[in-house]
């Protein structure tokens, strides 16, 4: 049987991507080996970035990674045995931390950004997901003069790019938006236009079932790998075959798997990351909070807190370390005194990330009826409506509102 369009990956990239191709009027089936939100996009910290526009590869973050990388349950970390698996792609990582470099990559995430805000805003009336959007800000925190007045480049940056944000250089300032933190936070970055969803799964579930109730189709079913047809593409799956006019690739962290088997090598690896959820009543969390120098953040989820955050670049296939977890809850508890650090859930998910922290979003080089669309990194849930949106211009051939060479599988 010969499928129209085929999704694979049922995150929120691949289930966004689902919505929106659905609604410009493309018959779409969704494959995924675990079924809908299985993997990074169910635990996240649940927040719409979009003030985020600085890439992780900033000039001199490399020397910086050898202080953290002397704490084994430091912000960032790489087990022993990972060492000369991620070599090639901290080359990379460096090579896009360039002065040069870093200004082309910063213009490309604020363009993204800017494409999901707005396509996020067509989107939530469109699925009646208002009551799943918290619109409360962020305050990034900051502990000494020293530490804040480093972090004003940044800030220029998004100034240079539209965002909005106010500093607050008092204790009481702070306190006035977020009660109870620890005064050891003495400065501070508050961004308005920050938005978190009550739950990431959820969220995804939500907009799942919006897909399913217009006729979209999602059954789970692993993919091995992907042929190029004279037109269209063959799916080998682990239980038969599938034809399909078009692929998108939403694989996540798995998602260079699939292209390898098309002869595309992308150098996507894992950035593990680690939280614990704590259940109503932990904390009286006003607004998601960013604590800059420890590499973690405080979101809102399902009324309760997640504390969550750290870069384990670790692969696909070691076993989690949750000390990483019990870490981050034992820093969140001095921070904010009074935290209730009873009764939490852990989880550890992978975020997708190619070395110069943009998603590739285009066609395959070697396989123009596939579309990837992975590799979003720290930001897959902010971006993922603006993808849908990109994925849809490239499926029909209409001008993509932004240029399209940034994010593209030929770049590496
Ligand atoms: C601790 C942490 C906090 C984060 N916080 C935020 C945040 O606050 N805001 C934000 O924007 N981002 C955040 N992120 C990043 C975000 O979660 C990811 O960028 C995003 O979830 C990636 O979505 P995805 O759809 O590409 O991948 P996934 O959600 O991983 O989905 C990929 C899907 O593909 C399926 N799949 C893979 N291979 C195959 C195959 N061969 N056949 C069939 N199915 C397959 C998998 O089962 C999976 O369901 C965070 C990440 C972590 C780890």
């Amino acid at each position: 049987m010969s499928e129209q369009v085929v999704i694979i990956g049922a995150g929120v990239i691949g289930i966004t991507t689902a919505l929106e191709l659905q609604r410009r009027g493309h018959s779409v089936l969704v494959l995924d080996r675990d079924g809908v939100a299985s993997q990074t996009s169910a635990g996240n910290a649940g927040a719409f970035a979009f003030p985020e526009v600085e890439p992780l590869a900033t000039p001199g973050i490399m020397r910086k990674a050898p202080k953290w990388l002397l704490d084994p349950l430091g912000p960032l970390s790489i087990p022993p045995s990972y060492a000369p698996k991620i070599a090639p792609w901290m080359y990379r990582f460096w090579r896009a931390s360039r002065p040069s470099r870093y200004a082309d990559l910063l213009d490309a995430q604020a363009r993204l950004m800017q494409v999901s805000s707005s396509a996020l805003e067509r989107l939530i009336p469109a699925v009646e997901g208002e009551a799943m959007m918290q619109r409360d800000g962020q305050m990034q925190l900051y502990e000494s003069e020293a530490e804040f007045r480093i972090s004003l480049p940044a800030w220029d940056q998004r100034r240079a790019h539209g965002i909005e944000f106010e500093l607050l250089e008092t204790r009481e300032a702070i306190a006035e938006k977020q009660p109870s933190l620890s005064p050891r936070f003495t400065h501070a970055g508050f961004t308005p236009n920050w938005m978190n969803t009550i739950d990431p799964k959820t969220w995804v579930q939500h907009l799942a079932k919006a897909f399913s109730d217009r006729q979209g189709r999602i059954e789970t079913r692993g993919v091995r790998a992907l042929t190029p047809l004279e037109n269209g593409t063959r799916i080998t799956l682990e239980d038969g075959t599938l034809d399909a006019a078009k692929v998108i690739v939403a694989a996540g962290a798995w998602s260079h798997h699939l292209a390898q088997t098309l002869g595309d090598h992308i150098p996507l690896e894992t950035e593990r990351g680690y939280n614990t959820t704590l259940p109503p009543g932990a904390f009286d969390l006003r607004m998601h909070l960013t604590f800059s120098g420890h590499g973690f953040v405080a979101s809102r989820i399902n009324g309760g807190v997640r504390i969550g955050g750290a870069v384990e670049l670790g692969g696909l296939s070691l076993p989690p370390n949750f000390k990483r977890a019990e870490t981050l809850l034992n820093k969140a508890a001095q921070f904010m005194p009074g935290l209730n650090t009873q009764g939490g859930t852990q989880w550890m998910g992978f975020r997708p990330s190619l070395p110069d922290s943009i998603p590739v979003i285009g066609p395959s080089p070697n396989a123009p009826d596939v579309i990837y669309a992975f590799g979003h990194g720290h930001l897959g849930l902010t971006q993922s409506a603006g993808t849908a949106e990109l994925v849809g211009a490239l499926l029909d051939g209409t001008q993509p509102p932004i240029s399209m060479n940034p994010y593209s599988a030929t770049r590496f």
